[in-house]
């Protein structure tokens, strides 16, 4: 599973920062709610990849493991379950 894309948050006080793998990423926050916030965005950054959907083969932006359809093959397969 896509593990590697965890991040942690450390710091204390006024200075939180995400980090993952040991590095920082982006700038501390001054508060620990605006940390945990920027660290869900860089770890839906970090697990996004190019991949070829399952269906039709056309490379697409996916934000996960379980995101492995083009944005079109995901129209069809929502409108062929109704
Ligand atoms: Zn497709």
């Amino acid at each position: 599973m896509a593990r590697s894309a965890e991040v942690e948050i450390r710091g204390s006080g006024s200075s939180w920062s995400v980090f993952h793998q040991g590095q920082q990423l982006g700038k501390p926050q001054n508060q620990y709610e605006k940390a945990c916030i920027s660290a869900g965005v860089w770890e839906r950054r970090l697990s996004a990849r190019d991949r070829a959907c399952l269906c039709c083969g056309a490379q697409f932006t996916s934000y996960g493991i379980g995101h492995r359809m083009c944005d079109a093959c995901r129209e069809d397969a929502r409108g062929a379950m109704v």
